[in-house]
C-alpha cells in the first residue's frame, strides 16, 4: 500500500501542471491502494470527495510541495475517520466496572479478554474473568487456562448452559470480592446468527456492563463494516479492539469498525501471547497504513536495545545517508540481542522483509551471523566508509579467505548492504530527528 501511494504522489509531483485530471488520477491510485488495505469502499469514496474539496488546485500549481499537501490531506482524513469524537468509557481503578466482550467466533475474544485483564493487572488493578460462552465446547477450559497462567480469578461452569445466569452470577461474585475490572467473555457463534445477537442482547441487559468491547479480526477485509454494525445494533458497543495486527492485514478494517460503531479503537492485538497487546494510537496507525513507518512504536522499541544517548545520533547519521557497514554490524548485534526482529523493524518498512522475513527467523539469524563473521575480516576503514569502491576484487577475496567463506558470500553481503543503504536513505532522507526528551513523540 505504502508503495503505491508513494508512487502516486511521486507521479503527481513530477507533473509540471497539476490540473483536475492529474489530481484525479492520483486520487484514483490512492483509492485502489486503500481498498486493497481493506478500507471500506464508501469511506474511501467520501474521503476522495473531501480531499477534492480541501485541496486547492491553485495553491498546488503555485509551486508548493504538492506531494506534502496531498499526503497531509489524506493523513488527516484517515485520522478523522478513526476519531469518533468521544473517548471510550474508562474504568476507574478501585471502583467495580463490568466490561463485556463481543465478537464473532475466532475473532480473538477469549485471548483478548485475558490480554486486557493482564494489562490492567500489571498496572495494579484487580481484574477477574467470567466465561459466558456456553455454546462452544471447551470455551470454559480455554479461559480457565489463560486465567490460571496469568493468575487472574475466573468464573464459569461446565454444567450450566444459560449464559445470562453465568454472567450475572460471575459479576455478583467478583463484585463481592472487590474486583475492580470484571471482564465477561461471550460466545461468538450460534446455530443461527440471529440467536447470537439475541443472546448478546440478553446478557447485556441482565448484567448492565459499563463498557461493551467489540473484538474484530483485522484480516476479515471488506466484511468489517457489516459485522461491526450488526453487533452495534444488538448491544451498546462502546469500544473496539482489533486483533491479529501481526499478520498480513494492513488493518483498514479498523476504519470500518469505528465508522460502524461510532466508537474508538482502544487496543490492538499483535500476537498470540498475553503481552502482545498495545494501546491503539491513531497517528502511528495511519502512518503504517500509508506505509510511512510507525515512528513512535519504533522509538519505543529502539529504547530497549540502543543506549538512550546514542539514538538521536544514529538516526541523524542515517538521515544524512551515512549508513556504514559498521552501523549494519551494530544493528545486527542488536537484532541478535533482541530476538525476533520482525516485531521491531517491521515498523520501519523496508527493514523487515530484508533482514528477517517472517517465518525464516532461524535462517535469517544464521545469515546475520555469517555476515558478521565476514565483517570481522574487514578493516576499520572499510567498516566506516559509505564508499563501495573501497571493496575491490582483491579485498573481497581477502575477506572471503579471512572468514572461511566463498567470494560469492561476500558479494551477497555487499549487495545486501547496498540495498539496505538505498532503502534506509529513501525513507529517512530529510527526517526531522527528535532531540533527547522528545523521543517518544
Ligand atoms: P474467540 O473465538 O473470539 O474467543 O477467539 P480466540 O481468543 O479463541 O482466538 C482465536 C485464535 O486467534 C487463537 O488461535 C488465538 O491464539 C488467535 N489470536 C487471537 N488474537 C491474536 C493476535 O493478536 N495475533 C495472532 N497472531 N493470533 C491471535
Ligand atoms: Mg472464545
Amino acid at each position: 500500500l505504502g508503495g503505491s501511494i508513494t508512487r502516486a504522489l511521486q507521479q503527481m509531483s513530477n507533473a509540471t501542471i497539476i490540473d483536475e485530471k492529474v489530481l484525479n488520477e492520483c486520487l484514483n491510485e490512492i483509492t485502489r491502494a486503500l481498498l486493497q488495505s481493506d478500507v471500506q469502499f464508501k469511506l474511501v469514496r467520501d474521503m476522495q470527495n473531501n480531499i477534492k474539496k480541501i485541496v486547492n488546485l491553485d495553491h498546488l500549481a503555485a509551486g508548493h510541495n504538492k506531494r506534502n499537501i496531498i499526503h497531509k490531506a489524506i493523513f488527516n482524513e484517515l485520522c478523522k475517520i478513526l476519531d469518533p469524537g468521544k473517548p471510550a468509557f474508562a474504568p476507574k481503578k478501585g471502583k467495580p466496572s463490568v466490561v463485556m466482550f463481543v465478537g464473532l467466533q475466532g475473532s480473538g475474544k477469549t485471548t483478548t479478554c485475558t490480554k486486557y485483564a493482564f494489562y490492567h493487572q500489571k498496572k495494579g488493578w484487580k481484574p477477574a474473568l467470567v466465561c459466558a460462552d456456553t455454546f462452544r465446547a471447551g470455551a470454559f477450559d480455554q479461559l480457565k487456562q489463560n486465567a490460571t497462567k496469568a493468575k487472574i480469578p475466573f468464573y464459569g461452569s461446565y454444567m450450566e448452559s444459560d449464559p445470562v445466569k453465568i454472567a450475572v452470577e460471575g459479576v455478583e461474585r467478583f463484585k463481592k470480592e472487590n474486583c475492580d475490572l470484571i471482564i465477561v467473555d461471550t460466545s461468538g457463534r450460534h446455530k443461527q446468527e440471529a440467536a447470537l445477537f439475541e443472546e448478546m442482547r440478553q446478557v447485556s441487559e441482565a448484567m448492565k456492563p459499563d463498557l461493551v468491547i467489540f473484538v474484530m479480526d483485522s484480516s476479515i477485509g471488506q466484511a468489517a463494516f457489516d459485522q461491526a454494525q450488526a453487533f452495534k445494533q444488538s448491544v451498546a458497543v462502546g469500544a473496539v479492539i482489533i486483533t491479529k495486527m501481526d499478520g498480513h492485514a494492513k488493518g483498514g478494517g479498523a476504519l470500518s469498525a469505528v465508522a460502524a460503531t461510532k466508537s474508538p479503537v482502544i487496543f490492538i492485538g499483535t500476537g498470540e501471547h498475553m503481552d502482545e497487546f498495545e494501546i491503539f494510537d491513531v497517528k502511528p496507525f495511519v502512518s503504517r497504513l500509508l506505509g510511512m513507518g510507525d515512528w513512535s512504536g519504533f522509538m519505543d522499541k529502539i529504547h530497549e536495545v540502543v543506549p538512550m544517548d546514542q539514538q538521536p545520533e544514529l538516526l541523524q547519521k542515517l538521515s544524512e545517508g551515512n549508513f556504514t557497514m559498521r552501523i549494519m554490524y551494530e544493528q545486527y548485534q542488536n537484532i541478535l540481542k533482541m530476538g525476533p526482529i520482525g516485531q521491531v523493524f517491521s515498523r520501519l518498512p523496508g527493514f523487515s522483509a530484508e533482514l528477517m522475513p517472517k517465518g525464516c527467523e532461524k535462517e535469517s539469524q544464521a545469515k546475520i551471523k555469517r555476515y558478521m563473521y565476514m565483517m570481522d575480516s574487514m578493516t576499520n576503514e572499510e567498516l566506516d566508509s559509505t564508499n563501495p569502491k573501497l571493496m575491490n576484487e582483491s579485498r573481497i577475496m581477502r575477506i572471503a579467505r579471512g572468514s572461511g567463506r566463498q567470494v560469492r558470500d561476500v558479494m551477497e553481503m555487499l549487495e545486501e548492504y547496498k540495498q539496505l543503504a538505498k532503502k534506509i536513505w529513501s525513507q529517512l532522507k530529510g527526517l526531522k530527528i527528535p532531540k533527547k526528551g522528545e523521543m517518544s513523540a
